[in-house]
């Protein structure tokens, strides 16, 4: 990795997002820093230059289809592409023991459509590379399609969830839309649906299938032209989005996500990770 290798990073202006912006560019890397809103991202990639990194910004909402494709446009035209997307922009509005999906629609738009629409956007810019190109895709323990908490309880979805040779994103979607109606109609709390910011759980899922199905889909692209996509859960670290109140601090929160972005030769695809370790959807 050099300063050639251009990473991007959704969400960079502050906790975890700023956290790996940092800690790529402490690789040497070039590090595309980019926030929805200009002003506090550009501050941002300020503290990271006066330090004597090589940040770059670049405005990005990654609900923003117009936002999206001037993006696309500005790092081809200034890098010729990319070679890691870092998809870390995620809202969550549950915090404590609160569990409200008053905010269902937004929190699935931004932390599953939104992440999606800037992985497609990308897709065709990500360089041709030997180690092969990097998806990484911050998400969470809690939206584990079978862990021992806060699965979904209906069986035959996550039967159908689980099998990745089969799995679609209309499958995915039909489950989202299914959920968002019920979040709606108040139904929610009968549906199975995780007990833990159901809203967020949910998201989280989505987008833990979605990394599975991609890199099923980007599994026979020929040699020199690879592209690995993994998810990682980095902990309940104290940022905004906790209150502070998380176990562990962002330099630590956001060590895996680094980790698998910089993975020498070619890794697994289509995994998922904490604490550097392979764990189960
Ligand atoms: P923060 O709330 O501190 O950061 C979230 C970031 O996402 C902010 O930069 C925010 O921008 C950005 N963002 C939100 N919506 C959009 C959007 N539409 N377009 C672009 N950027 C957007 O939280 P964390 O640093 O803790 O969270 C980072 C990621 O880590 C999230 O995906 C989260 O779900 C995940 N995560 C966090 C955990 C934790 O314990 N903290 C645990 C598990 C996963 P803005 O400043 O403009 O709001």
């Amino acid at each position: 990795w050099t300063a050639d290798t251009i990473a991007v990073v959704t969400g960079g202006n502050r906790g975890i997002g700023f956290e790996m912006t940092r800690q790529l560019a402490d690789h040497g890397l070039t590090v595309v820093l980019t926030s929805r809103d200009v002003n506090v991202g550009v501050e941002a990639v300020k503290v990271l230059q006066e330090a004597g990194l090589k940040v770059e910004f670049h405005q990005l909402d990654i609900v923003d289809d117009a936002s999206i494709k001037e993006f696309a446009d500005w790092i081809q035209e200034t890098h010729g592409g990319l070679d890691i997307l870092i998809n870390n922009a995620g809202v969550n509005f549950n915090v404590g023991s609160e569990n409200s999906v008053e905010h269902a629609e937004q929190v699935i738009r931004t932390n599953y459509y939104g992440t999606k629409s800037v992985i497609k956007a990308m897709l065709p810019l990500m360089r041709p590379s030997k180690a092969g190109a990097r998806i990484v895709n911050v998400s969470s323990r809690l939206g584990r399609l079978n862990g021992k908490r806060n699965r979904i309880g209906n069986d035959t979805l996550r039967e159908q969830l689980s099998d990745t040779a089969s799995l679609t994103e209309e499958l995915i979607d039909n489950m989202l839309n299914t959920f968002l109606e019920q979040a709606k109609d108040g139904s929610w709390t009968e549906g199975g649906w995780p007990q833990t910011f159901t809203d967020y759980s949910v998201s989280k899922l989505a987008i833990n299938c979605y990394t599975r199905f991609l890199a099923r889909e980007l599994s026979d692209r020929p040699e020199g032209e690879k592209i690995c996509v993994n998810c990682f859960c980095p902990g309940w670290v104290k940022t905004a989005m906790t209150g502070w109140v998380g176990n562990i601090s962002v330099e630590d929160g956001a060590d895996t996500g680094v980790w698998l972005a910089l993975l020498p030769g070619q890794p697994a695809s289509g995994k998922f990770f904490a604490e550097r370790r392979e764990t189960s959807f």
